[in-house]
């Protein structure tokens, strides 16, 4: 079954207590891509300037489930930014700058070859993008999307017009909190079903995620590692996102169980993640790895 994402790349500068790196490859699209691929093929849709390095090419390229016809290098342009400061509680981060540059442009065009995606994932970018996106997939099964504190503070209104379009919307339980005004997250997660999608996953950092469906609702908590396993978890929201629609793309399906199986892979994908800066963690991944951490996670959470 085929997925298609679309989102940002981009060139990260990110502290935390365990160090920095500075210029390293980043981005929603990159993440989520690089999680997904670790399950079934991924098709990405992005736009980069003439200033993306070759090393981070490189990077992409070593995940051979990638498919990067959709992937654009401008010339003229230059690439989105990020830089991030974590607090000594890692789900707590600041945002030291956005650079928009090139996705303050046109998006990038969308190969005929992608026209036949069932499962597309819309992950963080602005919500005028990502809506736009949606013209491209006449045969799309399932479309769900990310969202972040940016969007809903300066383009509110195009997120409420994409929500109605949407079979999902993944998003941390800050970001549920802002867009409803409701600190109970099962309020806000109802609130958000009412704005258009069916299912809402609330991802609350080393506590798990949240699901509210039409046919009920599903808790689980994150993979329990050890402080040296916990270097930057830039990139784990979208990880989750990758491992999590991965499964439900091999699959075919989006009940509830589906999901919450889906979301187990999520974490356990975005626990490579967290363990190295970059895309570097993603990148040690192998499927025996992924599979004994989905097995020790099962064993710890049931009952
Ligand atoms: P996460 O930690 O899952 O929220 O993902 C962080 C990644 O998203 C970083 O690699 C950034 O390059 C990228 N990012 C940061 N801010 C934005 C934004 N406003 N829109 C899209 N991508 C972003």
């Amino acid at each position: 079954m085929s997925l298609v994402v679309t989102g940002t790349i981009g060139i990260d500068s990110v502290e935390t207590s365990s160090g920095a790196a500075e210029g390293v490859m980043g981005g929603s699209c990159t993440y989520f891509a690089a999680a997904a691929s670790l399950l079934v093929p991924v098709r990405m849709v992005a736009v980069v300037g003439e200033d993306w390095p070759t090393e981070h090419e490189s990077v992409l390229e070593s995940f051979p489930r990638i498919d990067m016809a959709g992937l654009e290098r401008r010339s003229g342009s230059s690439t989105f930014r990020w830089g991030g400061r974590y607090h000594d509680d890692m789900n707590e981060r600041d945002t030291l700058f956005t650079e928009l540059g090139v996705l303050e442009e046109s998006p990038p065009p969308v190969p005929d070859t992608y026209s036949d995606s069932r499962f597309i994932f819309l992950a963080n970018t602005h919500p005028s993008v990502q809506a736009e996106m949606l013209e491209h997939f006449p045969d799309r099964e399932l479309v769900v999307a990310d969202t972040m504190n940016l969007w809903i503070d300066i383009a509110l209104a195009e997120l409420k017009a994409l929500l109605a379009r949407l079979d999902g919307l993944v998003l941390n339980d800050a970001e549920a909190s802002q867009l409803t005004g409701e600190a109970n997250l099962v309020e806000a997660a109802k609130q958000i079903c009412d704005m258009g999608p069916s299912f809402v996953v609330i991802k609350k950092g080393e506590h798990g995620a949240f699901l509210h469906h039409p046919d009920g609702m599903a808790v689980l908590p994150a993979m329990p590692l050890d402080a040296a396993q916990v270097v930057d978890p830039t990139g784990c929201g979208d990880s989750f996102a990758g491992g999590m629609m991965g499964h439900i793309a091999a699959t075919g399906r989006s009940d509830l169980a589906t999901i919450r199986e889906a979301m187990a892979w999520g974490t356990v994908t975005a626990s490579h993640t967290i363990a190295e800066f970059g895309l570097a963690g993603l990148q040690s991944a192998t499927d025996k790895s992924m599979q004994s951490r989905f097995d020790r996670f099962r064993e710890i959470t049931s009952f």
